[in-house]
Protein backbone atom coordinates (compact mmCIF):
# COMPACT_ATOMS: atom_id res chain seq x y z
CA UNK A 1 0.00 0.00 0.00
CA UNK A 2 1.68 3.33 -1.41
CA UNK A 3 1.32 6.11 1.50
CA UNK A 4 -1.31 7.91 -0.13
CA UNK A 5 -3.28 5.13 -0.31
CA UNK A 6 -3.01 4.39 3.59
CA UNK A 7 -3.43 8.02 4.42
CA UNK A 8 -6.78 8.02 2.67
CA UNK A 9 -7.71 4.72 4.37
CA UNK A 10 -6.71 6.09 7.51
CA UNK A 11 -8.99 10.10 6.48
CA UNK A 12 -11.89 7.17 5.86
CA UNK A 13 -11.37 5.61 8.95
CA UNK A 14 -11.61 8.45 11.20
CA UNK A 15 -15.03 9.52 9.10
CA UNK A 16 -12.95 12.78 7.70
CA UNK A 17 -12.99 11.47 4.12
CA UNK A 18 -14.30 13.46 1.51
CA UNK A 19 -15.73 13.78 -2.12
CA UNK A 20 -17.21 16.60 -4.06
CA UNK A 21 -21.14 16.92 -4.45
CA UNK A 22 -22.04 18.56 -7.26
CA UNK A 23 -24.33 21.55 -7.68
CA UNK A 24 -26.55 21.85 -10.92
CA UNK A 25 -27.92 25.34 -11.75
CA UNK A 26 -26.74 28.50 -9.80
CA UNK A 27 -26.36 29.40 -6.54
CA UNK A 28 -30.50 29.92 -5.57
CA UNK A 29 -32.88 28.22 -3.06
CA UNK A 30 -33.60 25.20 -5.08
CA UNK A 31 -31.03 23.09 -6.70
CA UNK A 32 -30.07 19.60 -7.83
CA UNK A 33 -27.56 18.18 -5.85
CA UNK A 34 -26.16 14.95 -7.67
CA UNK A 35 -29.48 14.80 -9.79
CA UNK A 36 -31.87 15.29 -6.76
CA UNK A 37 -33.52 18.51 -5.90
CA UNK A 38 -32.80 19.85 -2.56
CA UNK A 39 -33.43 23.38 -0.90
CA UNK A 40 -29.73 25.00 -0.27
CA UNK A 41 -28.37 25.49 3.16
CA UNK A 42 -25.03 25.91 2.99
CA UNK A 43 -24.19 28.50 0.46
CA UNK A 44 -22.46 32.03 1.23
CA UNK A 45 -24.19 33.61 -1.34
CA UNK A 46 -25.94 35.58 1.20
CA UNK A 47 -27.58 37.80 -0.37
CA UNK A 48 -28.68 35.81 -3.60
CA UNK A 49 -26.74 37.99 -5.90
CA UNK A 50 -24.25 35.53 -7.59
CA UNK A 51 -27.27 34.55 -9.43
CA UNK A 52 -28.83 37.68 -9.76
CA UNK A 53 -29.46 38.75 -13.40
CA UNK A 54 -27.94 42.00 -13.43
CA UNK A 55 -24.80 40.82 -11.94
CA UNK A 56 -24.67 37.98 -14.34
CA UNK A 57 -25.36 40.23 -17.55
CA UNK A 58 -22.59 42.90 -16.00
CA UNK A 59 -19.98 39.84 -15.97
CA UNK A 60 -21.26 38.64 -19.31
CA UNK A 61 -20.80 41.76 -21.26
CA UNK A 62 -18.04 42.68 -19.33
CA UNK A 63 -16.40 38.92 -21.18
CA UNK A 64 -17.56 40.83 -24.08
CA UNK A 65 -15.45 43.88 -23.91
CA UNK A 66 -12.32 43.06 -21.69
CA UNK A 67 -11.95 39.46 -23.08
CA UNK A 68 -12.14 36.35 -19.86
CA UNK A 69 -8.43 36.55 -18.94
CA UNK A 70 -6.47 39.46 -17.65
CA UNK A 71 -3.31 38.04 -19.11
CA UNK A 72 -0.96 38.76 -16.11
CA UNK A 73 -0.27 40.02 -13.17
CA UNK A 74 -1.54 43.73 -11.42
CA UNK A 75 2.07 44.58 -11.93
CA UNK A 76 2.61 43.30 -14.98
CA UNK A 77 0.07 44.52 -17.69
CA UNK A 78 -3.23 42.65 -15.92
CA UNK A 79 -4.53 45.90 -13.84
CA UNK A 80 -7.36 46.94 -16.00
CA UNK A 81 -10.31 49.28 -16.73
CA UNK A 82 -12.55 47.11 -14.22
CA UNK A 83 -10.32 46.47 -11.93
CA UNK A 84 -9.76 49.88 -10.87
CA UNK A 85 -12.92 50.79 -11.47
CA UNK A 86 -14.05 48.31 -8.60
CA UNK A 87 -10.98 49.34 -6.58
CA UNK A 88 -12.56 53.17 -5.97
CA UNK A 89 -16.13 51.54 -5.69
CA UNK A 90 -15.24 49.49 -2.95
CA UNK A 91 -12.93 52.01 -1.55
CA UNK A 92 -15.52 54.24 -1.22
CA UNK A 93 -17.92 51.47 0.01
CA UNK A 94 -15.71 50.42 2.84
CA UNK A 95 -15.09 54.70 3.58
CA UNK A 96 -11.23 53.99 3.52
CA UNK A 97 -8.74 56.04 1.27
CA UNK A 98 -7.43 52.65 -0.92
CA UNK A 99 -8.06 49.30 -1.62
CA UNK A 100 -6.07 46.61 -3.06
CA UNK A 101 -8.08 43.51 -5.42
CA UNK A 102 -6.60 40.01 -5.17
CA UNK A 103 -7.41 36.63 -6.33
CA UNK A 104 -9.05 35.18 -3.45
CA UNK A 105 -9.78 36.03 0.34
CA UNK A 106 -7.35 33.43 0.93
CA UNK A 107 -4.17 34.82 -0.80
CA UNK A 108 -5.63 38.04 0.42
CA UNK A 109 -5.11 36.80 3.63
CA UNK A 110 -1.45 35.48 2.98
CA UNK A 111 -0.70 38.43 1.11
CA UNK A 112 -1.48 40.83 3.83
CA UNK A 113 -0.16 38.79 6.67
CA UNK A 114 3.18 38.17 5.12
CA UNK A 115 3.53 41.63 4.11
CA UNK A 116 3.04 42.93 7.97
CA UNK A 117 4.94 40.94 9.71
CA UNK A 118 7.87 38.52 9.14
CA UNK A 119 10.92 36.60 10.96
CA UNK A 120 11.31 38.39 14.66
CA UNK A 121 7.85 39.85 14.36
CA UNK A 122 4.89 38.17 16.16
CA UNK A 123 1.20 37.93 14.92
CA UNK A 124 -1.85 37.47 17.70
CA UNK A 125 -4.44 35.27 16.19
CA UNK A 126 -7.73 34.14 17.50
CA UNK A 127 -7.84 30.46 17.54
CA UNK A 128 -11.19 29.90 15.93
CA UNK A 129 -9.62 32.18 13.03
CA UNK A 130 -10.11 31.30 9.33
CA UNK A 131 -7.55 28.58 7.86
CA UNK A 132 -6.20 31.54 5.55
CA UNK A 133 -4.95 33.35 8.59
CA UNK A 134 -3.97 30.93 10.29
CA UNK A 135 -1.90 29.74 6.86
CA UNK A 136 -0.95 33.22 6.64
CA UNK A 137 0.59 33.15 10.09
CA UNK A 138 2.79 30.10 8.94
CA UNK A 139 3.64 31.45 5.82
CA UNK A 140 5.00 34.85 7.50
CA UNK A 141 7.41 33.43 9.79
CA UNK A 142 6.39 35.62 12.16
CA UNK A 143 6.17 34.42 16.41
CA UNK A 144 2.33 33.18 15.98
CA UNK A 145 0.27 33.77 19.62
CA UNK A 146 -2.86 32.72 19.02
CA UNK A 147 -5.44 33.80 22.08
CA UNK A 148 -8.31 32.24 23.53
CA UNK A 149 -11.59 32.47 21.10
CA UNK A 150 -12.67 36.17 21.49
CA UNK A 151 -10.99 36.76 24.89
CA UNK A 152 -9.28 40.04 25.68
CA UNK A 153 -7.85 39.80 28.67
CA UNK A 154 -5.70 36.48 27.26
CA UNK A 155 -4.83 38.75 24.66
CA UNK A 156 -3.78 41.44 26.39
CA UNK A 157 -1.89 38.72 28.57
CA UNK A 158 -0.16 37.93 25.67
CA UNK A 159 0.42 41.42 24.07
CA UNK A 160 2.27 42.07 27.50
CA UNK A 161 4.51 38.95 27.79
CA UNK A 162 5.43 39.17 24.18
CA UNK A 163 7.15 42.47 22.79
CA UNK A 164 9.11 41.20 19.50
CA UNK A 165 9.09 43.43 16.20
CA UNK A 166 6.35 44.31 14.61
CA UNK A 167 2.92 43.29 16.03
CA UNK A 168 -0.51 41.99 14.28
CA UNK A 169 -3.55 41.12 15.73
CA UNK A 170 -5.53 39.80 13.52
CA UNK A 171 -9.59 38.41 13.52
CA UNK A 172 -11.97 37.00 11.30
CA UNK A 173 -15.42 39.64 12.42
CA UNK A 174 -18.10 37.25 12.16
CA UNK A 175 -16.14 33.61 12.33
CA UNK A 176 -17.18 32.05 9.46
CA UNK A 177 -17.93 28.54 11.68
CA UNK A 178 -20.33 30.17 14.31
CA UNK A 179 -21.46 32.97 13.08
CA UNK A 180 -20.50 34.90 16.66
CA UNK A 181 -18.34 38.47 16.28
CA UNK A 182 -15.15 39.47 17.32
CA UNK A 183 -14.86 42.18 20.08
CA UNK A 184 -13.66 44.25 17.50
CA UNK A 185 -13.81 48.07 20.38
CA UNK A 186 -11.68 45.78 22.52
CA UNK A 187 -9.33 44.49 20.19
CA UNK A 188 -8.94 48.62 18.55
CA UNK A 189 -8.45 49.74 21.93
CA UNK A 190 -5.50 46.94 22.78
CA UNK A 191 -3.75 47.89 19.17
CA UNK A 192 -3.61 50.82 19.95
CA UNK A 193 -2.62 50.41 23.45
CA UNK A 194 0.57 48.51 22.38
CA UNK A 195 1.14 49.62 19.30
CA UNK A 196 0.03 46.74 17.24
CA UNK A 197 -1.54 46.73 13.63
CA UNK A 198 -5.36 45.61 13.22
CA UNK A 199 -6.22 43.14 10.61
CA UNK A 200 -9.83 42.47 10.77
CA UNK A 201 -11.34 39.59 8.32
CA UNK A 202 -15.06 40.99 6.87
CA UNK A 203 -15.44 37.70 4.73
CA UNK A 204 -19.10 36.66 6.02
CA UNK A 205 -19.42 40.37 7.43
CA UNK A 206 -20.12 42.20 4.28
CA UNK A 207 -23.63 42.05 3.01
CA UNK A 208 -24.97 40.98 6.75
CA UNK A 209 -23.89 42.90 9.34
CA UNK A 210 -23.97 47.43 9.78
CA UNK A 211 -25.45 50.08 7.79
CA UNK A 212 -25.78 49.02 4.27
CA UNK A 213 -24.62 46.34 4.65
CA UNK A 214 -20.75 47.35 5.32
CA UNK A 215 -19.68 44.86 7.69
CA UNK A 216 -19.08 44.42 11.06
CA UNK A 217 -16.29 47.38 11.41
CA UNK A 218 -19.47 49.62 10.59
CA UNK A 219 -21.31 47.75 12.59
CA UNK A 220 -19.33 48.60 15.80
CA UNK A 221 -19.33 52.25 14.53
CA UNK A 222 -15.16 52.12 14.54
CA UNK A 223 -14.31 53.25 10.69
CA UNK A 224 -11.54 54.49 10.34
CA UNK A 225 -9.88 52.55 13.56
CA UNK A 226 -8.50 49.37 11.79
CA UNK A 227 -5.43 49.16 9.96
CA UNK A 228 -6.30 46.85 7.19
CA UNK A 229 -10.06 45.31 6.30
CA UNK A 230 -9.84 41.96 4.44
CA UNK A 231 -13.37 41.40 2.41
CA UNK A 232 -14.07 38.55 -0.24
CA UNK A 233 -16.25 39.13 -3.44
CA UNK A 234 -16.88 35.13 -2.87
CA UNK A 235 -19.79 35.36 -0.65
CA UNK A 236 -22.03 38.09 -0.24
CA UNK A 237 -21.17 39.90 -3.33
CA UNK A 238 -21.52 36.98 -5.32
CA UNK A 239 -18.58 36.66 -7.54
CA UNK A 240 -14.78 35.27 -7.00
CA UNK A 241 -11.74 37.44 -5.68
CA UNK A 242 -10.96 39.75 -3.23
CA UNK A 243 -10.17 43.21 -1.93
CA UNK A 244 -8.10 45.02 0.88
CA UNK A 245 -8.75 48.21 1.94
CA UNK A 246 -6.07 50.68 4.36
CA UNK A 247 -4.31 54.06 4.25
CA UNK A 248 -2.89 54.99 0.45
CA UNK A 249 0.67 54.26 1.99
CA UNK A 250 -0.13 50.77 3.55
CA UNK A 251 -1.85 49.43 -0.17
CA UNK A 252 1.15 51.04 -1.57
CA UNK A 253 3.25 49.03 0.38
CA UNK A 254 0.98 45.99 -0.41
CA UNK A 255 1.21 46.69 -3.95
CA UNK A 256 5.21 46.27 -3.18
CA UNK A 257 5.12 43.29 -1.00
CA UNK A 258 2.18 41.20 -1.15
CA UNK A 259 3.60 37.93 -2.72
CA UNK A 260 0.04 36.74 -3.56
CA UNK A 261 -0.62 40.01 -5.46
CA UNK A 262 2.69 40.04 -7.17
CA UNK A 263 3.28 36.32 -8.58
CA UNK A 264 -0.10 35.53 -9.33
CA UNK A 265 -2.86 36.29 -12.35
CA UNK A 266 -5.00 39.51 -12.04
CA UNK A 267 -8.58 38.30 -11.29
CA UNK A 268 -10.72 37.79 -14.09
CA UNK A 269 -12.27 40.70 -15.64
CA UNK A 270 -16.40 39.11 -15.72
CA UNK A 271 -15.39 38.61 -11.97
CA UNK A 272 -14.40 41.98 -11.34
CA UNK A 273 -17.42 43.23 -13.40
CA UNK A 274 -19.85 41.17 -11.54
CA UNK A 275 -18.81 41.83 -8.24
CA UNK A 276 -18.92 45.84 -9.05
CA UNK A 277 -22.51 45.13 -10.35
CA UNK A 278 -23.52 43.36 -6.94
CA UNK A 279 -21.42 46.05 -5.14
CA UNK A 280 -23.89 48.51 -6.73
CA UNK A 281 -27.01 46.63 -5.88
CA UNK A 282 -26.23 46.44 -2.31
CA UNK A 283 -25.75 49.89 -2.45
CA UNK A 284 -29.18 50.49 -4.30
CA UNK A 285 -30.91 47.95 -2.41
CA UNK A 286 -29.90 47.42 1.40
CA UNK A 287 -33.06 46.07 1.67
CA UNK A 288 -31.42 42.97 0.68
CA UNK A 289 -29.70 42.74 4.10
CA UNK A 290 -32.87 43.23 6.12
CA UNK A 291 -34.50 40.68 4.34
CA UNK A 292 -31.23 38.46 5.00
CA UNK A 293 -31.54 39.43 8.69
CA UNK A 294 -35.17 38.42 8.33
CA UNK A 295 -34.55 34.93 6.87
CA UNK A 296 -32.12 34.19 9.91
CA UNK A 297 -34.62 35.27 12.66
CA UNK A 298 -36.98 32.95 10.89
CA UNK A 299 -34.99 30.06 10.43
CA UNK A 300 -33.26 30.56 14.23
CA UNK A 301 -36.89 30.24 15.53
CA UNK A 302 -38.08 27.67 13.58
CA UNK A 303 -34.69 25.39 14.60
CA UNK A 304 -35.28 26.50 18.12
CA UNK A 305 -38.87 25.27 17.93
CA UNK A 306 -38.01 21.81 16.69
CA UNK A 307 -35.47 21.68 19.94
CA UNK A 308 -32.47 22.77 18.85
CA UNK A 309 -30.35 24.74 20.87
CA UNK A 310 -29.90 27.62 19.02
CA UNK A 311 -30.31 31.84 20.00
CA UNK A 312 -32.89 34.38 18.42
CA UNK A 313 -30.89 36.90 16.52
CA UNK A 314 -29.85 37.90 12.93
CA UNK A 315 -26.77 36.26 12.32
CA UNK A 316 -27.30 33.67 8.80
CA UNK A 317 -24.49 30.81 10.07
CA UNK A 318 -25.90 28.82 12.29
CA UNK A 319 -24.44 25.54 13.69
CA UNK A 320 -25.67 22.19 14.48
CA UNK A 321 -22.97 20.91 16.56
CA UNK A 322 -23.38 17.30 16.97
CA UNK A 323 -19.74 16.54 17.69
CA UNK A 324 -18.22 13.20 16.27
CA UNK A 325 -17.75 13.50 12.50
CA UNK A 326 -19.77 10.23 11.76
CA UNK A 327 -23.03 11.81 13.18
CA UNK A 328 -22.74 14.89 11.45
CA UNK A 329 -22.24 13.37 7.88
CA UNK A 330 -25.03 10.85 9.09
CA UNK A 331 -27.45 14.44 9.85
CA UNK A 332 -26.24 15.97 6.55
CA UNK A 333 -27.30 12.77 4.72
CA UNK A 334 -30.75 12.48 6.18
CA UNK A 335 -31.37 15.64 5.38
CA UNK A 336 -30.26 15.52 2.12
CA UNK A 337 -33.11 12.49 1.63
CA UNK A 338 -35.47 14.81 2.82
CA UNK A 339 -34.64 17.36 0.49
CA UNK A 340 -32.60 19.89 2.46
CA UNK A 341 -28.83 20.14 1.74
CA UNK A 342 -26.29 21.67 4.74
CA UNK A 343 -22.69 20.36 4.70
CA UNK A 344 -21.38 18.25 7.30
CA UNK A 345 -18.20 20.24 8.51
CA UNK A 346 -15.85 18.51 10.50
CA UNK A 347 -11.77 18.67 11.26
CA UNK A 348 -9.68 20.09 10.58
CA UNK A 349 -12.27 22.99 9.65
CA UNK A 350 -13.50 22.81 12.77
CA UNK A 351 -12.24 21.24 16.43
CA UNK A 352 -12.08 18.10 17.18
CA UNK A 353 -15.42 17.22 18.66
CA UNK A 354 -17.31 19.78 17.42
CA UNK A 355 -18.29 18.50 13.87
CA UNK A 356 -21.85 20.10 12.60
CA UNK A 357 -23.92 21.20 10.32
CA UNK A 358 -23.33 24.78 9.34
CA UNK A 359 -26.65 25.94 7.84
CA UNK A 360 -26.82 29.43 6.17
CA UNK A 361 -29.68 31.33 5.29
CA UNK A 362 -29.90 33.87 1.90
CA UNK A 363 -31.89 36.39 1.44
CA UNK A 364 -33.44 34.58 -1.48
CA UNK A 365 -35.04 31.82 0.66
CA UNK A 366 -38.94 31.88 1.72
CA UNK A 367 -39.87 32.07 4.94
CA UNK A 368 -42.02 28.63 4.07
CA UNK A 369 -38.57 27.10 2.86
CA UNK A 370 -37.02 27.72 5.99
CA UNK A 371 -39.83 26.76 8.41
CA UNK A 372 -39.50 23.51 6.14
CA UNK A 373 -35.73 23.06 6.61
CA UNK A 374 -35.81 23.25 9.94
CA UNK A 375 -38.50 20.13 10.32
CA UNK A 376 -36.20 18.48 8.28
CA UNK A 377 -33.12 18.99 10.07
CA UNK A 378 -35.33 18.26 13.32
CA UNK A 379 -36.65 15.05 11.35
CA UNK A 380 -32.81 13.86 10.10
CA UNK A 381 -31.73 14.17 13.85
CA UNK A 382 -34.24 11.74 15.21
CA UNK A 383 -34.59 9.64 12.71
CA UNK A 384 -30.46 8.95 13.75
CA UNK A 385 -31.54 8.17 17.06
CA UNK A 386 -30.43 11.88 17.86
CA UNK A 387 -32.37 14.43 20.13
CA UNK A 388 -31.63 18.25 19.11
CA UNK A 389 -32.14 19.11 22.85
CA UNK A 390 -29.07 17.28 23.30
CA UNK A 391 -27.03 19.23 21.39
CA UNK A 392 -24.27 21.57 22.17
CA UNK A 393 -25.49 25.16 21.97
CA UNK A 394 -23.50 27.34 19.71
CA UNK A 395 -21.59 30.48 20.57
CA UNK A 396 -23.41 33.77 21.61
CA UNK A 397 -24.16 35.51 18.41
CA UNK A 398 -22.18 38.54 19.68
CA UNK A 399 -21.78 40.94 22.40
CA UNK A 400 -24.41 43.74 22.48
CA UNK A 401 -25.00 47.08 24.12
CA UNK A 402 -28.34 47.57 25.41
CA UNK A 403 -28.51 50.65 23.37
CA UNK A 404 -27.75 48.68 20.47
CA UNK A 405 -30.72 46.26 20.75
CA UNK A 406 -33.07 49.02 21.46
CA UNK A 407 -31.93 50.64 18.36
CA UNK A 408 -32.70 47.17 16.45
CA UNK A 409 -35.85 46.24 18.06
CA UNK A 410 -38.81 48.43 15.56
CA UNK A 411 -36.69 47.22 12.03
CA UNK A 412 -36.38 43.72 13.80
CA UNK A 413 -40.57 43.46 13.86
CA UNK A 414 -41.21 45.19 10.84
CA UNK A 415 -38.63 42.88 8.76
CA UNK A 416 -39.78 39.92 10.49
CA UNK A 417 -43.34 40.65 8.53
CA UNK A 418 -41.27 40.83 5.23
CA UNK A 419 -39.76 37.68 5.15
CA UNK A 420 -43.40 35.93 4.84
CA UNK A 421 -43.55 36.89 0.87
CA UNK A 422 -41.91 35.14 -1.20
CA UNK A 423 -38.33 36.62 -2.35
CA UNK A 424 -38.72 37.51 -6.04
CA UNK A 425 -35.67 38.99 -7.50
CA UNK A 426 -37.41 39.62 -10.98
CA UNK A 427 -40.33 41.58 -8.88
CA UNK A 428 -37.43 43.76 -7.01
CA UNK A 429 -37.51 46.87 -10.16
CA UNK A 430 -34.01 47.74 -11.08
CA UNK A 431 -32.52 50.83 -11.85
CA UNK A 432 -32.73 49.80 -16.21
CA UNK A 433 -36.73 49.36 -15.36
CA UNK A 434 -37.51 46.11 -15.31
CA UNK A 435 -36.72 42.61 -16.45
CA UNK A 436 -33.35 41.42 -18.76
CA UNK A 437 -33.46 38.90 -21.13
CA UNK A 438 -31.44 36.55 -18.16
CA UNK A 439 -34.15 37.30 -15.85
CA UNK A 440 -36.77 35.62 -18.27
CA UNK A 441 -34.64 32.27 -18.10
CA UNK A 442 -34.83 31.42 -14.49
CA UNK A 443 -33.10 28.40 -13.38
CA UNK A 444 -35.23 25.47 -14.66
CA UNK A 445 -34.97 22.35 -12.37
CA UNK A 446 -37.30 20.09 -14.62
CA UNK A 447 -35.18 21.16 -17.82
CA UNK A 448 -32.12 20.44 -15.89
CA UNK A 449 -32.92 16.98 -14.75
CA UNK A 450 -34.53 16.17 -18.34
CA UNK A 451 -30.48 16.81 -19.27
CA UNK A 452 -28.90 19.07 -21.69
CA UNK A 453 -30.62 17.93 -24.78
CA UNK A 454 -34.00 19.11 -23.17
CA UNK A 455 -32.41 22.85 -23.31
N1 LIG B 1 -11.77 34.43 5.33
C1 LIG B 1 -12.82 33.79 5.84
C2 LIG B 1 -13.28 34.15 7.22
C3 LIG B 1 -13.51 32.83 5.10
O1 LIG B 1 -14.55 32.18 5.60
C4 LIG B 1 -13.06 32.54 3.78
C5 LIG B 1 -13.75 31.55 2.87
N2 LIG B 1 -14.37 30.50 3.44
C6 LIG B 1 -11.93 33.21 3.31
C7 LIG B 1 -11.32 34.16 4.10
C8 LIG B 1 -11.38 32.92 1.96
O2 LIG B 1 -12.04 33.68 1.02
P1 LIG B 1 -12.07 33.21 -0.50
O3 LIG B 1 -13.15 32.17 -0.59
O4 LIG B 1 -12.36 34.44 -1.27
O5 LIG B 1 -10.73 32.63 -0.79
Amino acid sequence: MSEITGRLAELERMGLGRRLRMVSGPQGANVLLDGRPVLLLCSNNYLGLADHPRVREAAADAAMRWGVGAGASRLVSGTMTIHRRLEERLAAFERVEACLLFGSGYLANIGVLGALAGAGDTIFSDELNHASIVDGCRLSRAAVSVYGHRDLGALEWALRRHGRGRRVIVTDTVFSMDGDVAPLAGLVELARAYDARLVVDEAHATGNLGPGGRGAVAEAGLEGEVDVIVGTLGKALGSYGAYVCASAELIRYLLNTARPLIFSTAPPPPAAAGALAALELLEQRPRRVQRLKANARVLRRALADEGFPVEDGEMPIVPLIVGEPDAAMSLCQEAIELGVFAQGIRPPTVAPGSSRLRITTMASHTRAELELAAGVFGQAARRIGLDPRSLEPGLPEREVSIAAVDAEAPVATTVLAMASEPFDLEREPDAAGGGTPMAEAPFDIERELAGPRAA
